[in-house]
């Protein structure tokens, strides 16, 4: 699948505290940091740290875990309701933030495609964990009903078969006004078995991100690394709609597909133009993006410059356009509109001549992994 955000994943993933002699075994910890939402959480019947009186304790067995006066302040910077795995070893990993709009659930590593220019590693893709359907239901019934969006990603989720929607009628049930955004290649859903297993039990704000590479079949099965794909996704996004879900399709622009996109708008306006929308998306020079940077890499201002008559031309049909992870000063101004600040905060890096750019609040920035290809490119606008 498209695994564009399986980097934020990664770098998201991030050690935060060691609490030292944690002898409690693996837990999913909601934070509480003031007696109101301890005594949610325990109505909740959830486990949960309350940090209280500059003491550490963990819920509901009350037992008083070993944390410093450094592990506590590090801990009061972070909010109510944010859900940590702690390892037996003591580490502890954040895996909600109430803060942010980029949670995810991350399903499995594995994905049945290959893409040229995926931003993570083939071996991830080949030999990546899967999450337990039941670590990730407990770690949705940490989550706060009332967020705004969630995320559920991998690999492709649904290579985990049909145990994940266990997992999604959790997220039905529970998140009945959350937007759940399912990042998938769409291959499975060519089987009308998995889609209707999908409108069973899929939460009723759901969207469905796919990416489709080429109108061509040998191009989009080139650039998937997997024979047999272009045929799979399209037919699954046709069965989709025809479920009335929502479709937002991903065209990720390399050196191999920029010279496709024009007719890619035909297909899109011609056989599936009941999308909801397309986003055009310049690449992340990291993984299997990088190894093959030969055969991929393509400028800003080269994507930008191939992908407007596409542009222009599902936005004459109807079709709403957003362009994702382009800096700016690399695409025409009246473009401006349609680009989204797509790339996670973690992520972002500006270049020295940004610090003189008067857009640089409204910019998005370029991805970490990618900067160093195109410094040169970024030109402050004054
Ligand atoms: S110069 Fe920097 S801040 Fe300004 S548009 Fe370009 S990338 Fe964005």
């Amino acid at each position: 699948m498209w695994i564009h955000l399986l980097f934020d994943i990664l770098e998201d993933i991030e050690m935060v505290l060691r609490i030292d002699q944690y002898n409690a075994g693996f837990k999913i910890v909601s934070l509480a940091k003031d007696e109101e939402t301890c005594c949610d959480l325990l109505g909740d019947q959830l486990d949960f740290v309350f940090i209280e009186n500059d003491i550490l304790v963990l819920y509901p067995e009350k037992i008083v875990l070993v944390a410093s006066i450094d592990i506590i302040s590090e801990l009061k910077k972070y909010s109510n309701y944010d859900v940590f795995e702690i390892w037996p070893d003591g580490r502890m990993f954040m895996r909600f933030d109430t803060m942010s709009l980029d949670n995810f659930f991350f399903v499995t590593g594995k994905c049945n495609s290959n893409c040229v220019m995926c931003p993570s590693p083939e071996i991830m893709r080949k030999q990546g964990e899967e999450t337990d359907i039941i670590k990730l239901i407990e770690l949705a019934k940490h989550i706060p009903a009332n967020v705004r969006h969630l995320t559920i990603t991998g690999g492709e989720p649904f290579l985990s078969g049909e145990k994940i929607f266990e997992f999604i009628s959790f997220l039905r049930d529970k998140f009945t006004d959350t937007e759940c955004l399912f990042l998938t290649n769409g291959r499975i859903f060519s089987l009308d078995k998995y889609v209707r297993l999908l409108q069973e039990n899929m939460p009723s704000r759901s969207i469905f991100a796919i990416p489709l590479h080429a109108a061509d079949e040998n191009l989009h099965d080139k650039i998937t690394q997997a024979r047999g794909s272009f045929a799979q996704t399209t037919l699954g996004i046709k069965r989709m709609l025809r479920y009335g879900m929502h479709i937002e399709l991903r065209i990720v622009v390399s050196k191999l597909n920029c010279h496709n996109l024009t007719k890619l708008a035909q297909f899109i306006v011609q056989e599936i133009s009941q999308i909801e929308y397309v986003s055009v998306i310049a690449m992340e020079m990291t993984g299997s993006a990088y190894k093959n940077k030969d055969l991929v890499w393509i400028s800003y201002r080269d994507a930008f410059e191939c992908a407007k008559d596409a542009i222009k031309l599902l936005i004459s049909n109807g079709i709403n356009v957003r362009l994702y992870n382009f800096p700016l000063c690399t695409v025409n101004s009246s473009y401006w509109m349609i680009c989204e600040k797509s790339i996670s905060p973690n992520k972002v890096r500006y270049g020295e001549v940004c610090e003189a750019c008067n857009y640089k609040s409204a910019c998005g920035g370029v991805f970490a992994g990618t900067i160093q290809m195109e410094k040169e490119e970024l030109k402050a606008i004054l």
